[in-house]
């Protein structure tokens, strides 16, 4: 009886303060980022480059769930891309990284950026303003592996040609969010 008195028990004002205390403290850095327990976890690396391999680039993550690639079928991306669709891996911008060359930049009127090589003229990735400061979206062509981040699934499908037919297992959306 005691025993379940004390489980029942409302929190106290104080056992609420250190809880609240406790929600306040700033985010622990990623387990991955500290050496000693890194050999104990199993991230995802990966690399890419341009054509004419001026620009190269590694990746890291944490898991292959944090990575997610999609088609996009908006005229945005047809322009851009020259071919009917965009093929673009989202990832965190943590873990990427140019190990070699800088990319030129171009900001499009609609605020999406891209990055590519000034010398061969391919794609490395592109970022949305809300997006610059978190994530990249790589060029699904440019990875040395690109077959371990298959598709998830397919954004403005209103915009896909009739003769285009759907990726089997994957998400469709007319444009993004509905
Ligand atoms: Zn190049
Ligand atoms: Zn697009």
């Amino acid at each position: 009886m005691l025993l379940s008195r004390v489980v029942h028990q409302k929190p106290t004002s104080i056992f609420r303060a250190s809880q609240s205390r406790i929600f306040r403290l700033p985010t622990a850095p990623s387990f991955t980022r500290n050496p000693l327990l890194q050999t104990f976890i199993m991230s995802i690396h990966m690399k890419g480059r341009c054509v004419c391999e001026n620009l190269q680039y590694s990746l890291e993550l944490d898991s292959l769930d944090d990575a997610r690639t999609t088609l996009c079928h908006c005229n945005s991306c047809k322009r851009a891309f020259g071919t009917n669709y965009g093929l673009t891996t989202k990832v965190p911008l943590q873990g990427f990284k140019y190990e070699t060359g800088t990319p030129k930049k171009f900001k499009q009127h609609n605020g999406v950026t891209r990055e590519f090589c000034d010398n061969c003229g391919a794609y490395i990735c592109e970022y949305g303003e809300e997006a610059a400061d978190k994530f990249r979206y790589i060029m699904w062509g440019s990875f040395d592996e690109p077959e371990k981040v298959p598709p998830k699934g397919e954004f403005f499908c209103k915009n896909k040609p009739k003769w285009m037919p759907d990726i089997p297992g994957t998400f469709r959306k007319q444009e993004i969010k509905e």
